[in-house]
């Protein structure tokens, strides 16, 4: 991907050049640090170097850190499989938490509809968690949970809402508010984990993922039609 980019872009930053000359003459013995030389050769001698010389350079570096760790370059759909999994041990620890978290919020919901919408998507959330468990056993896992500081802070600010709003009248607003950044970070995880998926050929876990995905976001245009009617309500009722 980033050769790529630098390819495409060899006009870009001359400043990066003589530090990206320095980082291609240290690892002398690459192919890139021969391809930068003979860029460099080309331009008679001084230090210019095309991007793609100095991205060639910066990729054959990183490539030369992972062999001296594991004594050989790693697999790309190793490495993307490993991620998944990562990523499915923290959605799991994340959905868990949002298991804990609804009826908390359900219970500070003051209208009967919001109230409605988050006990319901702890039911979903309940089955959410079912899937995630299809998806480990799929790849003949246990589930385990591996912890996501993203999702406390998040719930920690719902929890902020629910305590600084409590008896005010933007209260549901502001839980409307704080279960979307929790929808929007499942929905920014399930996509990503779908792609992953599905370039590994996981067609059921795709699936599952997908299934969860679809939750999320109509729960995210739930929440987001709730504040919209509650903002009415309100103006309605000044009028
Ligand atoms: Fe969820
Ligand atoms: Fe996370
Ligand atoms: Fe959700």
């Amino acid at each position: 991907m980033a050769s790529t980019a630098g390819a495409s872009t060899p006009t870009s930053k001359s400043k990066t050049t003589s530090a990206n000359g320095k980082a291609a003459s240290a690892s002398a013995t690459s192919r890139a640090a021969t391809a930068a030389k003979s860029t460099r050769a080309k331009s008679g001698g001084k230090a210019a170097m095309t991007d793609e010389g100095a991205t060639a350079s910066v990729t054959a570096k990183s490539t030369s850190r992972a062999s001296a760790q594991s004594g050989a370059a790693p697999d790309m759909q190793e490495s993307v499989k490993e991620l998944f999994v990562a990523m499915l041990k923290d959605i799991y620890y994340a959905e868990k938490q949002i298991l804990k978290a609804l009826p908390r919020m359900a219970k500070a919901a003051r209208s009967d509809e919001l109230k409605q919408a988050f006990e319901q998507h702890r039911e979903e959330t309940a089955g959410q968690i079912g899937r995630l468990e299809q998806v480990f056993a799929a790849m003949g896992m246990k589930p385990k949970a591996e912890q996501c500081e993203a999702i406390e802070g998040i719930l920690e600010e719902g929890k902020e809402v629910m305590e600084d709003f409590k008896g005010k009248p933007a209260l549901d607003v502001g839980l409307c508010g704080a279960g979307r950044a929790v929808e929007h970070y499942e929905i920014a995880r399930y996509s990503a984990m779908k792609s992953l998926a599905q370039h590994l050929g996981m067609k059921d876990a795709a699936k599952l993922i997908d299934a969860n995905l679809a939750e999320e976001m109509k729960t995210d245009k739930l929440l987001d039609q709730s504040a919209q009617a509650l903002l009415l309500a309100k103006d309605a009722a000044r009028a």
